[in-house]
C-alpha cells in the first residue's frame, strides 16, 4: 500500500516587483517569480496560494479582474517589502489567515488578520481541517461571533471538529447540520442552515488502461450525484497499484491510496467480476479498494457502478484520517523554527505538549484549535493523549523544543503507538534545530568536527551506562554536548562527567555554557575546562566540551575541520 499526494501541500507562488522583494520572496517560498513576468490569469487558476511581496494596492489591482468566488479563488496574502506585515487579502478562512501567520512566524513579521471570527476568539466554521462548510455560513458565523450558541445536528456518526465537540450546543440556536448528503444550497440559505460536510468518503476507482481523465472524472461525479453524496465529502481515492501514474488517476489530483492485487483479492465484495480477476488478479478493484481504504468491512454505501472503461464504488471511512505530527520548535525564537513546523502547527486541529513549549508557538495558534498544555513530566500522558486524539481522527501536533528526535517525544510516540495500536505510518516527525546546533552557532563552531550528544539524565538511562558513554566519548576525542546537565535534584553528574573528560583534554579546552539559547534570557559563556564550575548550569542549559583540537578565536570557540599540525 502506498500513498500519493498524501500530505497535499497547497501549491504556493510568491510574486515580487523589486530586488528587495525578491530576497524576501525567496524566504517565503521556493517558487518565486517577478510580477512583471507572469500572466495573472494563469497564476490565479494554477496556484492555491499566492503571496505578493508588493504594496497592497498593486496586489489588489493585479487580482481584481480574476476574482470569481470564495470556493474557487486561491488564497492571497500580501507582505510588504520590508517584511513587517503579512496581510491576508482573499480566502482568509480558506488558508490565507494560516498562511499569513506562517509567513509572519517565518520572516519575523506580524500577521494582520481582519476576519471578525479570528479576532473575537471564536472558531471559524469554514476553516475546520477535514470539513467544508456550505450554506448560510456568513450569517451563522456572525451570530456565533456575537455569542449565540448554535444547535448541532449530526446526520452521520462522525466526530465533530475537536473545538466544536467541546463547545456548548443549544436546542434553539442557528443550525449546523453534519451531513455527507449533496447539499441543497438554496434550501440551506433560505432556512438559515450551515451544512458541515466531513471528508468521510473513499472513492474506489477501477479503470482500464485506455480510460481518459474525462471519463474517470465524469464517472465519479455521476456516481456521487446519483447516490446523493457531496463531492466535498471525498477524503481520498483508492485503486490498484498498477494504475499508479495513469493519466486519469494522476488527473484526480487528490490523495490516492494504492493497493496490490493480492491485498484487493482478500476482500469480499458484493459485485466480483471474473473478467477483472483474469486481467488484474483480483475480482474487484473499485469496491475492494474503497473497502480497504475505509478500514471497515461493511462500509460500502454506493456499490460498484460500471461505465465504459471505469468502475466506481464509494465507502464511508471507519474513522476520520487522523495524523500525529511530532514537531520540533527549535530552541525558542520563531526565527529558528522551520517553515514546515509553523505550517503544520497552524493547520493542526489539536496542539499539545509541555505548557511552556506550547507557549513557544502561541503566535501560530488559532481559536479553531483545541490546545492541551501538560505539566512537566507526564511525558507518557502527553504522547498517549496525542495518539488517542489522532486515533479519533484529529490532526495533532505534539510540540517539543529543539528537535523531536533528540531526547524528546518522537521515539516515545513510536513506542506508545505500537502499544496502543496506532499505525506508525500516520506519525510524521518534523525536525527542528536542536539545542546543540543553536548553542554551537552562538558560540562559534565548536561542533565543527565529530561530536556526540549525551543526556546526563539518569531517569531513563542508568548512571553506570551514562558514565561508560562519557568515558568512550572522552577516549574517542569527540566534542561532547551534555543535554539535561543538571536539575534541582540531580547535581553531581555534571561534575563527574567533566572530571572524566578532563583526564583526556587539556585544561585550556573551551567549554560552552549555553543557557536558554534563542529565548529572551539567553546567556552564553565560554570558559576553559580548568575554570569550569557548574554553578550557573540549570535545566535550560547545554554544556559543550570541546575536543583536544577545539580552540578559542577571540571570544568565540571552534573545532577545526581537519587535524592538521595538531595531530
Ligand atoms: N529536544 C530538545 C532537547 C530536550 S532535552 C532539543 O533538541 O534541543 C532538554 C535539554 O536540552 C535541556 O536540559 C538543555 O540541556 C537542552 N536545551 C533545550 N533547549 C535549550 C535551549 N534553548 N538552550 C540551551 N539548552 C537547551
Amino acid at each position: 500500500m502506498t500513498y500519493e499526494n498524501s500530505t497535499e501541500t497547497p501549491r504556493l507562488i510568491c510574486l515580487y516587483l523589486s530586488e528587495k522583494g525578491r530576497l524576501l520572496a525567496n524566504r517565503i517560498s521556493s517558487t518565486t517569480v517577478a510580477l512583471s513576468d507572469v500572466e495573472m490569469a494563469e497564476i490565479f487558476s494554477s496556484f492555491d496560494q499566492i503571496v505578493f511581496v508588493t504594496t497592497a494596492a498593486i496586489a489588489v489591482r493585479s487580482i481584481a479582474p480574476h476574482i470569481k468566488s470564495k470556493s474557487a479563488d486561491p488564497s492571497v496574502v500580501c507582505a510588504d517589502e520590508e517584511g513587517y506585515y503579512a496581510i491576508p487579502l482573499l480566502g482568509g478562512h480558506h488558508g490565507a489567515n494560516t498562511l499569513a501567520r506562517t509567513i509572519a512566524a517565518t520572516i519575523g513579521s506580524q500577521a494582520i488578520i481582519t476576519n471578525p471570527s479570528d479576532r473575537s476568539g471564536t472558531y471559524a466554521l469554514n476553516s475546520f481541517a477535514g470539513f467544508h462548510a456550505v450554506g448560510d455560513v456568513a450569517h451563522i458565523q456572525a451570530q456565533i461571533n456575537s455569542g449565540v450558541t448554535p444547535k448541532i445536528t449530526k446526520q452521520l456518526d462522525w466526530p465533530l471538529p475537536a473545538v466544536l465537540s467541546e463547545s456548548p450546543t443549544s436546542e434553539t440556536g442557528p443550525e449546523i447540520v453534519l451531513s455527507i448528503a449533496e447539499p441543497d444550497l438554496n434550501h440551506l440559505k433560505e432556512s438559515g442552515i450551515v451544512q458541515l460536510i466531513p471528508e468521510a468518503l473513499v472513492v474506489g476507482v477501477g479503470c482500464s488502461s485506455d480510460a481518459t481523465p474525462e471519463e474517470v472524472s465524469s464517472a465519479i461525479a455521476l456516481t456521487m450525484s446519483e447516490a446523493n453524496l457531496a463531492n466535498e465529502a471525498i477524503s481520498n481515492f483508492a485503486t490498484i497499484d498498477i494504475r499508479k501514474g495513469h493519466p486519469a488517476i494522476t488527473a484526480l489530483n487528490r490523495s490516492t491510496q494504492f493497493f496490490t492485487s493480492s491485498q484487493l483479492a482478500e476482500i469480499v465484495v458484493p459485485n466480483p467480476s471474473d473478467t477483472v480477476r483474469e486481467s488484474v488478479g483480483s475480482a474487484s478493484v473499485a469496491e475492494a479498494a474503497a473497502i480497504l481504504s475505509s478500514r471497515s468491512i461493511d462500509s460500502l454505501i454506493s456499490p460498484k457502478r460500471k461505465f465504459r472503461a471505469v468502475t466506481v464504488a464509494v465507502a464511508q471511512r471507519a474513522t476520520k484520517l487522523g495524523r500525529l505530527f511530532v514537531v520540533g520548535l527549535g530552541p525558542g525564537n520563531p526565527d529558528l523554527r522551520t517553515y514546515q513546523a509553523a505550517k503544520i502547527i497552524s493547520h493542526a486541529e489539536v496542539v499539545t505538549g509541555f505548557g511552556p513549549y506550547v507557549d513557544l508557538c502561541s503566535d501560530l495558534l488559532t481559536p479553531n484549535q483545541k490546545i492541551k498544555r501538560f505539566p512537566i513530566g507526564e511525558e507518557t500522558e502527553r504522547v498517549d493523549f496525542a495518539i488517542h486524539s489522532a486515533l479519533s481522527g484529529d490532526e495533532v501536533a505534539l510540540v517539543c523544543s529543539g528537535d523531536p528526535g533528540v531526547f524528546a517525544m518522537a521515539s516515545l510516540a513510536f513506542e506508545r503507538a505500537n502499544l496502543i495500536g496506532f499505525d506508525p505510518n500516520f506519525i510524521s516527525v518534523i525536525p527542528g534545530v536542536t539545542a546543540a546546533l543553536a548553542s554551537s552557532a552562538v558560540a562559534g563552531a565548536i561542533l565543527g568536527h565529530d561530536h556526540v550528544y549525551i543526556s546526563l539524565s539518569d531517569l531513563m538511562t542508568p548512571w553506570p551506562v551514562i558514565e561508560k558513554r562519557v568515558s568512550a566519548a572522552a577516549e574517542a576525542d569527540l566534542v561532547t554536548a551534555f543535554y539535561n546537565p543538571k536539575s534541582r535534584r540531580r547535581v553531581s553528574q555534571l561534575n563527574k562527567a567533566i572530571a572524566i573528560l578532563s583526564q583526556f583534554r587539556p585544561p585550556s579546552t573551551p567549554v560552552v555554557i549555553a543557557k536558554a539559547v534563542g529565548r529572551d534570557h539567553q546567556s552564553v559563556e565560554i570558559v576553559q575546562l580548568q575554570d569550569f564550575h557548574g554553578d550557573q548550569v540549570d535545566m535550560e542549559t547545554l554544556v559543550i566540551v570541546g575536543s583536544t583540537t577545539s580552540t578559542f578565536s577571540g571570544s568565540r570557540a571552534y573545532t577545526p575541520r581537519g587535524y592538521g599540525d595538531k595531530q
